[in-house]
């Protein structure tokens, strides 16, 4: 691995250390970038295979998901990461597209290697890539239907197709319809904190439900509160319902029996204060950030009030979004006008444990889909379908454009920057030429994943686009081409945008690296970044 310029270049470094120079270390990191894309691959389309991974613990991961494949790999090679990195971005940024990510950057790299093959410096190389990301955003920019908010035919499709090839596939319909109610009851639909996704295991996917209003994971605090309330009108406290402690230490000395008395008396007689107060604003359920004083509990249970104690905050903020109702700091503050009201709250046992639901509740701003699975690992896996349709609808409606899926845009997008590079001279043409080869790579998989012949596919896809055929994907269960809006595989602009900049970012910052320099032993870094590859 070593030459001569290499071995004088090490002279300057302590013993234990490593480096590559040049050729070299361009060769390492693109085989480790193409290795991360290698790797999510056979995931990707409705065709593509899930993973299993186990880690150190025992704990066991199954996902189609490109993201939680490699964050649950814990990659340790330095330029292998930066990849990672990237599917990250774009689960962050989109929710959706994360393998479509990792694999056109994986291809990028190999379509670069070859141009160094050529002898064309990484420079021009790296010129030729910016210019071509550039142009694509446009070209994608170009090509996009606009939608409205409206088009709930169009947004159900969205969803459905970020769930096609997952374990949630089979009831992606009735899932698809849940997320598209979801976000319509947000205020802001970028704002996916406001749908809670609640899992419990014990039932089938189908029977995944959308809750208009909050499920809490707790029980009624007493068994004698009523189990279910309806035309519930509900306390947020975000304090305790106990006796108030001073912030100081104090002592108190009783000097006799009856003192004591006196002073439980005025503890008994504060509580009842407490409660006296919350039965006067009419409330009958209670949501209690803090603990709730025995005492209170009893008295709560007797005047028919349902109280939830130890609420997350996060839940109680959500709550308030639900019903409409103001969170308080002290019970003693409480008026009407403080009051949420919802059409049901009722404990229900749900899988083996008991839950609060709070429901029909009108002007919903959070709402809660209720997972349902037969087991943990495929609720799991449901769960994070249900966040990449999130994702895909929410990043529509964002900017309100959308592409079509099966590798339709990106044929298209290939077929543009062909003919962009064609007004190009030398060597540049080259690395565009290379980098709208690279975007085939999307169609070519899903070809492979359900065992189709790639070339014909390409040939059969290209074939479409030249006539005109602007939407032309791959039906990957026949192998043959179909218009992929009107069959409503469709995806956000915004998930190719993303991914393609972000897989162009990172093959240039690969590309830069001349000199991969490895410090010696006294440093944390772990080994020759080169010796997991092997
Ligand atoms: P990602 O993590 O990139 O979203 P997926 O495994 O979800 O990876 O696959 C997404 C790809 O599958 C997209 O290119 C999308 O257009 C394509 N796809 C989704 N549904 C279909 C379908 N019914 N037929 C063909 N391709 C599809
Ligand atoms: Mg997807």
């Amino acid at each position: 691995m070593t030459n001569n310029g290499q071995q004088d270049q090490n002279f300057l470094l302590p013993e234990g250390s490593s480096r590559d120079i040049g050729r070299t270390a361009q060769r390492m990191n693109i085989l480790a970038a193409k290795l991360v894309g290698e790797t999510v691959r056979t995931t990707l389309g409705p065709q593509g295979m899930d993973k299993m991974i186990v880690d150190a613990l025992g704990d066991v991961t199954i996902t189609n998901d490109g993201a939680t494949i490699l964050r649950e790999m814990n990659i340790e090679h330095p330029t292998a990461k930066m990849i990672v990195e990237i599917a990250i971005t774009q689960e962050e940024e989109v929710g959706d597209g994360t393998t479509t990510a990792v694999v056109i950057a994986g291809e990028l790299l190999k379509q670069a290697e070859d141009l160094l093959e050529q002898n064309i410096h990484p420079t021009t190389v790296i010129k030729g890539y910016r210019l071509a990301a550039k142009v694509s955003q446009k070209i994608l920019e170009n090509m996009s239907e606009k939608i409205t908010a409206k088009d709930k035919h169009i947004l159900n499709n969205l969803a459905m197709t970020a769930m096609t090839g997952k374990v949630a596939e089979d009831a992606k319909e009735h899932l698809g319809k849940i997320v598209v109610d979801a976000i319509s009851h947000l205020e802001d639909s970028s704002n996916l904190k406001n749908i809670k996704i609640e899992k419990k295991v014990g039932s089938s996917v189908h029977k995944t439900e959308l809750i208009e209003g909050i499920v809490i994971d707790k029980e009624k605090i007493h068994p004698s509160m009523p189990s279910k309330i309806e035309n519930a009108k509900i306390i947020l406290l975000n304090g305790a319902l106990e006796i108030p402690t001073t912030e100081t230490e104090s002592k108190i000395s009783i000097t006799d029996p009856s003192q004591l008395q006196e002073y439980l008396d005025m503890e008994e007689s504060m509580l009842k204060k407490q409660v006296n107060k919350l039965v006067a604003s009419g409330a009958n359920v209670v949501f209690c950030q803090k603990g709730v004083d025995d005492l209170i509990q009893y008295l709560l249970a007797k005047e028919g009030i349902y109280a939830v104690r130890r609420v997350k905050k996060s839940d109680l903020e959500k709550l308030a979004s639900s019903t409409g109702g103001t969170i308080i700091n002290n019970i003693n503050d409480v008026t009407k006008e403080h009051l949420g009201k919802s059409g049901l709250v009722e404990e229900v046992k749900v899988g083996d444990e008991m839950m609060t639901f709070v429901r029909e509740c009108k002007n919903a701003r959070a709402v809660t889909i209720l997972v349902r699975a037969t087991t943990d690992h495929v609720a799991d896996e449901v769960k994070r379908a249900i966040d990449d349709a999130l994702g895909n609808v929410s990043s529509a409606l964002a900017n309100m454009s959308i592409v079509g899926g099966a590798g339709a845009c990106e044929v298209e997008l290939a077929r543009n920057l062909r003919k962009f590079a064609e007004t190009l001279n030398g060597k540049e043409r080259l690395a565009v030429l290379s980098y709208a080869q690279a975007m085939e790579v999307i169609p070519r998989t899903l070809a492979e994943n359900a065992g189709l012949d790639p070339v014909d596919v390409i040939s059969d896809l290209n074939a479409a686009h030249q006539n005109g055929k602007k939407w032309a994907g791959l039906d990957v269960f026949s192998g043959k081409v179909l218009n992929s809006l009107k069959e409503g595989i469709v995806e956000p602009l915004k998930v190719k945008t993303q991914a393609l900049s972000s897989a162009s970012e990172v093959a240039v910052l690969i590309l830069r690296i001349d000199d991969v320099i490895v410090a010696g032993a006294d440093t944390s870094m772990k080994g020759n970044p080169h010796e997991d590859l092997d």
